[in-house]
């Protein structure tokens, strides 16, 4: 019985450490070289091969080493009968809340205007801005989506929230649904996209959404590169409907040198660095579902493949 980690992007070793610091007797084997396909039950996956996950005919469980697990969804031969389980961890919560409080921060208080000031030698002071008239929309209410919201609206800005089954949150007025999208977005001043990847979020971030978003209002993208329909933000961008975009995630990773961009004056682009899985933190939970595995009981963070997420 064993586990193997299956990842193409990712370096195996410090998985394999933060697994055997938590359990030194677990036999953990990383793909290609494990010994026996038929000694693996459990795989640890990132953007694994398509298709192979076919060749252990022994697997029980499939786990993500990431909160997302739309990298399933490309594999066509994905063994969908088989529980698929993802990472849920405050530290990746609470880190993603830093990126995006900063993002909207740098919006709130226009360093974006201010940097453009800048390059002219402009001296010029906004009109200030308060916390409770500036809305923050957030797409997606789940385990990153909703504690962003939560820690906003403590921090006393406005707050609204979109999710496909309707939420209550303190403090957050919440809309659920295709019928109450645009309702949402005339809302909301500083856009922030927290969804899965899946068919019906895909290109999401597209013409329709940003011209139903009031006229000067900023997106952040920190879900993936696909919910972003890319030459629709560049021409909302310099049609001077919207004022600026934060991506931290592209359909292309990395960022072609030449992609357009790097060099745009509204866009800042990061390196997919927004929130990134420490494997010591999600170590405990990787064991504990593989013991809960072994004793036949109800697995954590469970996902419904066939819904996306
Ligand atoms: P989650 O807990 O599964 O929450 C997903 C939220 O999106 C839920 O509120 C869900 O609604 C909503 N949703 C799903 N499909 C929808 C639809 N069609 N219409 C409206 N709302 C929809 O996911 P999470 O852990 O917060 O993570 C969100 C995403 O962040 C991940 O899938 C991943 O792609 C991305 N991520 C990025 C990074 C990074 O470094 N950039 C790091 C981690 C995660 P319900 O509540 O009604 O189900």
């Amino acid at each position: 019985m064993a586990i193997s980690i299956i990842c193409t992007n990712k370096d195996p070793q410090p998985w394999v450490a933060a697994l055997h610091d938590v359990d030194a007797s677990l036999d953990i084997q990383v793909w290609p070289n494990e010994k026996q396909k038929s000694e693996i039950e459990f795989a640890l996956c990132w953007k694994h091969p398509e298709g192979i996950l076919q060749n252990y005919p022994n697997l029980r469980c499939i786990s993500s080493m990431g909160a997302g697990i739309d990298h399933f969804l490309n594999d066509s031969f994905f063994p969908e009968h088989l529980p698929v389980v993802r990472l849920v961890d405050p530290l990746l919560a609470q880190s993603m809340f830093e990126y995006i409080c900063t993002a909207v921060m740098f919006y709130f208080r226009e360093f974006d205007l201010y940097q453009a000031q800048q390059r002219q030698a402009c001296w010029y002071q906004q009109p200030p801005q308060s916390m409770a008239e500036t809305t923050i929309g957030m797409m997606g209410l789940g385990q990153l989506g909703g504690y962003a919201a939560e820690k906003f609206s403590l921090m006393g800005f406005d707050v609204v929230g979109w999710s496909r089954s309707r939420k209550s949150l303190n403090g957050i007025q919440t809309f659920a649904g295709p019928q109450e999208f645009e309702t949402f977005l005339s809302k909301t001043k500083v856009l922030i996209c927290l969804l899965p990847l899946t068919p019906q979020t895909q290109g999401i971030l597209n013409r329709d959404l940003f011209y139903n978003l009031p006229k000067g209002a900023s997106i952040v993208n920190v879900a993936r590169g696909e919910h972003l329909v890319e030459e629709d933000l560049i021409e909302a961008l310099d049609a001077d409907h919207l004022r600026g975009a934060c991506l931290d995630v592209f359909r292309e990773e990395p960022l072609p040198r030449k992609h357009p961009f790097w060099t745009h004056k509204k866009i800042v682009v990061t390196p997919h660095c927004s929130s990134i899985t420490n494997p010591k933190s999600v170590a405990p939970q990787i064991v504990q579902n593989y013991q809960l595995m072994q004793n036949g009981k109800p697995l954590l963070n469970r996902v419904d493949i066939l819904r996306g997420y």
